[in-house]
């Protein structure tokens, strides 16, 4: 079984990329590399890129391109990001959002071998992301409806106390859909020699399936 080396996960806020992502790593051997987790990292850790971008997440909107790809760029150049042979391996999610980010990784020749479009409809997203509670100790995703912690509130891995990111309410998350249209839906025609395209709405665990299968079996389209 050949597996990609550079992998792309493409998708709305909200279509399941971090689930899927968790499965590719368990099952691969892949790093991931989540620009959201590593930006609300920084804003943890109150750096100055961090007090930056959150001036840009708190409102749904993308954080700058430069900061971005310096970001990543510094990221894909560690040790874990690299096979025995020193081939460059890596699962992105949430990178690239814009055209100039994409173009970014192919100066550097990191291009995809695959990218992994999940393909879900607005209104589903609402749904998913208005419910959805993150535990900021270890990622671990809950919601309000489809995935309770066993005690209310506290996530049931680290017994962090779970939040409901400010990104994650009613009005920026219809700002993030729109600016996912207008900046980062363009990558689905950029990247169609490499595009596996999957229907998110279903259960997490279909949806895992359908993305293993057409990932080891190398098809684009
Ligand atoms: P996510 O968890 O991937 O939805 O990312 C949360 C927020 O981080 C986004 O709404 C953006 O404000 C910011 N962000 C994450 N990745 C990027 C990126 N590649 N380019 C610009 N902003 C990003």
């Amino acid at each position: 079984m050949t597996t990609p080396n550079r992998m792309i996960l493409l998708g709305a806020p909200g279509a399941g990329k971090g689930t899927v992502a968790k499965g590719l790593v368990d099952h691969l051997k892949v790093t991931h590399l989540s620009t959201g987790d590593m930006l609300r990292a920084a804003v943890a850790a109150g750096t100055e890129v961090g007090l930056h971008a959150k001036t840009f997440m708190d409102r749904g909107a993308l954080v700058p391109d430069d900061v971005m790809v310096a970001l990543i760029a510094e990221r894909v150049s560690q040790d874990d990001c690299k096979s025995e042979d020193g081939t460059v391996r890596f699962l992105l999610d949430g990178f690239p959002r814009t055209l100039p980010q994409a173009d970014a990784l192919d100066d550097r020749g990191l291009g995809p071998d695959a990218v992994i479009h999940l393909d879900v409809a607005n209104e589903v997203v609402v749904g998913r992301l208005t419910g959805r509670r993150s535990c900021p100790g270890c990622g671990a995703p809950y919601h309000v409806e489809f995935k309770q912690p066993k005690v209310a509130g506290i996530c049931d891995i680290c017994d962090t106390a779970l939040v409901h990111r400010a990104d994650d309410r009613e009005e920026p998350i219809r700002k993030r859909l729109a600016t996912y249209s207008a900046q980062t839906s363009p990558l689905v025609e950029r990247y169609s020699a490499e595009l596996i395209t999957i229907d998110g709405d279903n259960a997490p665990s279909a949806v895992l399936n359908a993305v293993l299968e057409r990932v080891s079996a190398g098809s684009a389209g």
